[in-house]
């Protein structure tokens, strides 16, 4: 019996049920997938979504991505693994929810105290955490949730507790007061790549601390000139060269300074007066310098943003107050020598945009620098390093590699406490003088450091603490999960965080495993709107993934997220795209319904001995489909494949030979249409995964498609075959264009003389195709090259050598009565522009462009009238 299909594909009522039949089947789970012991490794883990809000487009694209190599190499019989979790975005979360609060309860989390704040925070996490798991699994996201884990989970705090102490214990981690960057409204310390930058209008003050000091210096800054304690100049500078060595002891604005003149050669002599005032508390590069030359810290500006105590007047006044203040008294001093107006980047912090204060504090570092035995006397830096240039990491595009190197070869030792309440709290404890790093101690008495951990730090050793670490590593040997699974092969993530993130992966993995983390990295772009702007919330222009799905289907959202999508690049959203890519799955449906509900035989097992043209055409295009879409998807070129796939769907099989098939007759058609139709449901399967499971099924198929093998080769070879099928869509197309240009009636039955050379006996076999392909054409005729045909009423085509005649094509009468309407309004546009250019009126008064433009279009319109005259 036939089988039945729904006319209409609706999404809507199969993505539930399917998902839940792939969770149940086990295969997410590379244990269940029943391989040969030495199938190979796909393992990836997801970038752990924040737990902030809801996951948004660019989410959904990357979901999109991942799902489709995963699916890509199970298909291929790898041993596929993709981890889950989400991340606990240490001082994101807490500004959210400290915005939350205020909003709701007008309350700080001061007001709250440690405890009760967080307990606002978990309820928070706990229910945008469901909201994002359940997103995660509407995108059709295949991914492991046996192993679900969470950077603040019970598991990855063991992990961070017992990387902290790893690293303390060998020098790695310590404790040091530096320049860091403070944020006086989070009121933490920032990552040097949590720092923005806001170009600013700025102005720069060029003065001297008094009138007796000999040099002038230029700054935007003059109220850290308070904490000045030497000034820098080039040694090869003549004008200063005398003073270098000296201290001098003045008073600015009243306060005492005692500067001294220092040479050093990165001062550059042409910039500004040529000196610098050294700030060492407040500048990142000064404090370098202060080191260098063993110079005094003062600390001028306080965690608040304000001015420190025992500074007279400045102190308690805010930064720009203080500002105004010693500018004023600098005018009144008449040291001010020069004032303007310059272009400067303002440091912001990246979570809410405050002006960021560099400030001496005492803080948790990690020691990039330091040589390590477990390294073989390398730092973390240099072994960072080495495993890119080894070639042991690649990065997709090849491009990100210099940016990684860069930024790898300047980094410096990274500040990794925060004075936040979320987050992994320091696993430090004091008691007098004492210290103790690693586990609570049991007896009393014991206060642990009350700062957390740069969320990066957990996150940096998700591709190990996600497979065991530190249970899975006994004895310096990986055992269980971390040993069959660690390095994973492929880090999928957005090129803005490989150094907040990639980089640190590398350096974590290297320390606790003294191995990389993953093999390859694979860059995308962001999802921008249509008008290629940066997509907000506060812009309105935000979209919610689970919308989208709800009106077009998963499948038509992850095939707009994944075509036109190239690595490392920014690509454009519309919602124009997702509506035409859910009529495409609306045709793969219909090309399906046709091919199923025409047989009761669902079997493929054509004969290969008994086939047409076009099968033969069908078969030869579908195995370069099968070689080429598999050499795109391995290299990462998804959207190369998904055009492909498109074109040979939409334009090979369902424009050319199912209709062909209508008037052809070959008992095998339909297995052979079921063939075709089980191979490319397998290729789309990795973008589209919903509807080819649908169709599938509908074939009688048992097992799910997502362990489905990915189609083999077909082993024919009908190049010239292929050719000459196409010759005869190219004959096709050509009349179909010719009746369209000449404004052929479309019912219009016309005749078609032919001087097809030696290409008469391919044409006179597929003449049937030929003249039922929607051409309209009654009769063919062949004639020798030598034998002139009647040229009256005709249309004339060539397609390569080939002539085709298409007799009575054109009706006279009505060409006539056309042509005549055309000179008829010619005339009338041309005697309105003619009585335009005479008159006076118009010629003196209007611009000589325009006069000149009238004329051209008059010159034009004339000669049209005269072509029209010359044909007839
Ligand atoms: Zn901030």
């Amino acid at each position: 019996m036939k089988k039945e299909m729904n006319k209409i594909y609706n999404p809507g009522e199969w993505e539930d049920d399917i998902y839940e039949k792939w969770e149940k089947s086990g295969y997410f789970n590379p244990d269940n997938l029943n391989l040969p012991e030495n199938a190979p490794n796909y393992t990836m883990v997801l970038p752990p979504p924040n737990i902030t809000a809801k996951l948004h487009i660019g989410h959904a694209s990357m979901l999109a991505i991942e799902d489709l190599f995963i699916r890509f190499h199970r298909m291929n019989g790898y041993r596929t693994f993709w981890i889950p979790g989400t991340d606990h975005a240490a001082i994101a979360t807490q500004n959210v929810v400290e915005k939350k609060l205020l909003k709701e309860e007008k309350k700080t989390r001061h007001d709250l105290g440690r405890e009760k704040f967080l307990e606002k925070v978990w309820e928070f996490l706990n229910e945008t955490q469901n909201t994002i798991l359940n997103q995660t699994k509407k995108m059709g996201s295949s991914l492991d949730w046996s192993c679900q884990a969470f950077t603040l989970d019970e598991k990855r705090q063991e992990a961070v507790k017992k990387m902290f102490g790893d690293m303390y214990n060998e020098g790695v981690i310590y404790q040091g007061e530096r320049v860091i960057n403070w944020c006086p409204r989070c009121q933490s310390t920032l990552a040097d790549d949590e720092v923005e930058y806001k170009e600013q209008q700025a102005k720069l003050y060029t003065f001297r601390y008094s009138k007796d000091f000999p040099i002038a210096i230029s700054t935007t800054r003059p109220e850290t000139k308070l904490g000045d304690t030497a000034m820098a100049v080039n040694p090869k500078d003549e004008r200063y060269k005398k003073y270098i060595g000296q201290t001098i002891n003045t008073e600015f604005c009243g306060q005492k300074l005692n500067i001294k003149i220092i040479g050093d050669i990165s001062v550059d002599m042409n910039f500004g007066t040529g000196a610098l005032g050294v700030t060492p508390a407040h500048s990142i590069i000064d404090s370098q310098m202060a080191q260098k030359n063993n110079l005094p810290t003062i600390k001028v500006i306080n965690e608040q943003g304000l001015i420190k105590e025992n500074f007279g007047k400045f102190s308690g006044q805010t930064v720009l107050q203080a500002r105004a203040m010693i500018v004023k008294e600098l005018k009144k001093q008449n040291l001010i020598e020069k004032e303007e107006e310059i272009n400067n980047n303002l440091s912001i912090c990246y979570r809410c945009d405050t002006p960021i204060e560099p400030l001496p504090s005492k803080q948790w570092f990690v020691s990039v620098d330091k040589k390590l035995d477990r390294l073989n006397g390398k730092s973390l830096k240099e072994k960072a390093l080495e495993v890119v240039q080894e070639k042991q990491i690649e990065f997709i595009p090849d491009r990100f590699t210099k940016r990684y190197m860069d930024w790898t070869s300047n980094l410096h030792d990274w500040c990794i406490s925060r004075q936040i309440w979320f987050g992994h709290q320091i696993p430090v404890w004091y008691k007098d003088n004492d210290i103790r790093v690693g586990d609570k101690p049991q007896e009393e008495g014991w206060i642990q450091d009350p700062d957390t951990l740069d969320t990066w730090f957990s996150s940096g050793m998700w591709t190990f603490s996600t497979l065991g670490w530190p249970e899975n590593f006994v004895n310096n040997k990986k055992i269980n999960e971390l040993e069959k699974y660690h390095p994973t092969q492929m880090l999928e993530t957005g090129y803005e965080i490989i150094t907040l993130w990639v980089s640190r992966m590398v350096i974590m993995s290297l320390f606790a495993l003294n191995e990389i983390p993953f093999e390859k990295v694979y860059l995308h772009g962001t999802v921008l709107d249509k008008n290629g702007k940066k997509m907000s919330k506060s812009k309105g222009n935000g979209i919610d993934p689970l919308d989208v799905i709800k009106e077009f289907g998963t499948d038509a959202l992850r095939l707009s997220l994944l075509i036109g999508n190239t690595p490392g690049n920014d690509m454009r959203y519309s919602e124009e795209k997702v509506a035409s890519n859910r009529n495409f799955i609306n045709k793969l449906w219909n090309i399906s319904r046709f091919i199923i509900t025409n047989t009761d035989d669902l079997s493929d097992n054509y004969d290969k001995s008994n086939l047409n043209l076009s099968d033969k055409w069908i078969l030869n295009r579908l195995n370069n489909l099968i070689i080429e879409s598999r050499k795109n998807l391995q290299e990462y070129q998804f959207t190369l494949a998904g055009d492909k796939l498109k074109d040979f769907t939409w334009n090979d099989l369902a424009d050319w030979y199912i209709e062909a098939k209508k008037f052809e007759k070959n008992d095998d058609n339909n297995k052979i249409l079921i063939f075709i139709l089980k191979n490319i449901l397998r290729l789309w399967h990795p973008f589209i995964p919903f509807i080819t499971e649908v169709i599938w099924q509908e074939l009688g198929e048992k097992e799910t498609i997502m362990i489905a093998s990915w189609p083999q080769d077909i082993n024919v070879s009908f190049n010239s075959e292929e050719q000459d099928f196409e010759l005869i869509k190219e004959i096709i197309v050509a009349i179909r264009n010719a009746r369209f240009v000449n404004k052929v009636e479309p019912g219009k039955k016309i005749k078609a003389i032919i001087i097809a050379g030696n290409k008469e006996s391919l044409i006179k076999e597929q003449k049937y195709l030929i003249q039922n392909l929607k051409t309209g054409i009654s009769e063919i005729e062949f004639i020798s090259a030598n034998t002139e045909p009647d040229k009256n009423n005709i249309i004339l085509i060539n397609v390569g050598s080939i002539e085709i005649h298409l007799l009575g094509a054109i009706d006279e009468e009505k060409e006539k009565m056309r042509r005549n309407k055309e000179i008829e309004n010619l005339n009338k546009i041309i005697s309105v522009i003619e009585n335009k250019l005479a008159n006076n009126d118009f010629i003196t008064r209007a611009p000589a462009e325009l006069i000149q433009k009238e004329q051209e279009k008059l010159k034009n319109y004339q000669i049209e009238l005269e072509k029209i005259k010359n044909n007839i």
